[in-house]
């Protein structure tokens, strides 16, 4: 483990650090990935388990920590300085949520969708895993465009020839062999700590960056069986569909996430877009549950209700998008750990204000089963 100051991004450290990427991922996108041998499992930070231990599943979460430095080329957050603090405090926050599950719901899991780079550490992931009941799963993938640079190791993976296949190479030697150790230049070092989704994320039109990732997702998905799960911004869904489809990934694996608010740029509840999705395969997820009036409870569940009586109830998944460490200090960590925005970030409104406001409008309680329980179980399961 080398200290933060060591990791400064300078131009041909990210060049001889991309090197050693592509040197080390030398997994083939034709030789396949290796499946545990009991049939699919999903693949939890503490190894892989059963679909069925599962419960309900929140798709899209950041626990405990988001921190964007890297993007703007400088050294994250610390986190040793409030590493217990924000392990007991996101430990309390996941327990809650365990609170809320009835029988038959349990323990509960998470999906843990902070991508490569971006405060994603794969052993505070395990040591947090290992504090309380709910499962953790953690994904590969890189960041888009929409409210910070990408990844500069993406760029340069992107910018080289065979670019594409070189972040495939990277994706499915996360999901074959574990996670990218942060510490340290870019595919120096690698964890066997587990993901089990892709991430994939577009700003509101899709950029160039942010195709080259969508099309190693796709490759990486169809190679290992791995689902990918999106962040879109106010619209694009119907894109990264296509383009993951164009790309011959499963549609079942594709599912499409920030849905609830402008998804077609346009309404705030787009019932035929979401129907134009499911229709080609895809899911549709409602992951910012909570946030706010543009994702209120009431507005999602008529949403939820749509897709619902359209025969769609296996396509659809819920979250909260929460994560409560927060960095987006770009001037330069200071190494206090004290420039951490700490949000008492609700876990539970899905489980409770939401279930509620379904169920008025005649969701059955096995309807919402099969959205909070069983789906995540089939998709996960690779
Ligand atoms: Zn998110």
């Amino acid at each position: 483990m080398s200290p933060a100051s060591d990791n400064a991004l300078t131009r041909r450290r990210f060049l001889q650090a991309s090197t050693v990427a592509a040197a080390t991922t030398a997994v083939t996108a034709t030789t396949g990935a290796a499946k545990p041998k009991s049939g699919p499992k999903v693949r939890t930070v503490l190894g892989p388990v059963d679909a069925s231990e599962l419960g309900v599943t929140l798709m899209h979460e950041h626990a405990p920590a988001i921190d964007w430095a890297e993007l703007f080329e400088i050294d994250p957050n610390p986190i040793a300085p409030v590493r217990k603090q924000m392990l007991d405090f996101t430990v309390k926050l996941l327990d809650r949520f365990h609170q809320t599950l009835g029988t038959g719901q349990g323990p509960g899991a998470i999906v843990e969708c902070t991508p490569i780079r971006v405060g994603r550490y794969p052993k505070l992931l395990v040591e947090l895993a290992k504090k309380t009941p709910v499962h953790v799963i953690a994904c590969t993938g890189f960041w888009c465009e929409a409210m910070a640079p990408q990844h500069p190791w993406a760029l340069a993976l992107g910018r080289k020839r065979d670019g594409i296949k070189r972040i495939a190479r990277l994706y499915i030697r996360e999901i074959t062999r574990g996670m990218e150790d942060p510490y340290g230049d870019w595919g120096e070092d690698f964890t066997k700590v587990p993901v089990g989704i892709i991430k994939c994320a577009t700003s509101t039109y899709l950029r160039p960056s942010e195709r080259r990732c969508h099309i190693a997702a796709a490759i990486a998905s169809r190679e290992t069986g791995c689902p990918i799960t999106t962040h879109t911004t106010d619209g694009g869904g119907l894109e990264e569909a296509q383009l993951f489809l164009k790309h011959r990934a499963q549609p079942g694996k594709v599912i499409i996430g920030h849905q609830g608010n402008l998804d077609d740029r346009t309404e705030s509840e787009s019932h035929e877009y979401h129907r134009r999705l499911v229709g080609m395969g895809c899911n549709v997820q409602f992951d910012r549950v909570g946030h706010a009036e543009k994702y209120g409870n009431k507005k999602i569940a008529r949403q939820v209700k749509a897709l619902v009586d359209s025969g769609h109830v296996k396509q659809v998944y819920f979250s909260h998008d929460n994560g409560p460490y927060f960095n987006d200090d770009y001037t330069g960590a200071k190494g206090t750990g004290k420039e951490w925005k700490i949000t008492e970030s609700d876990y539970t409104v899905v489980t409770t204000g939401l279930v509620q406001e379904m169920k008025k409008l005649g969701i059955t309680d096995k309807q919402i089963h099969t959205m909070l329980v069983e789906n995540p179980q089939r998709v996960l399961a690779f």
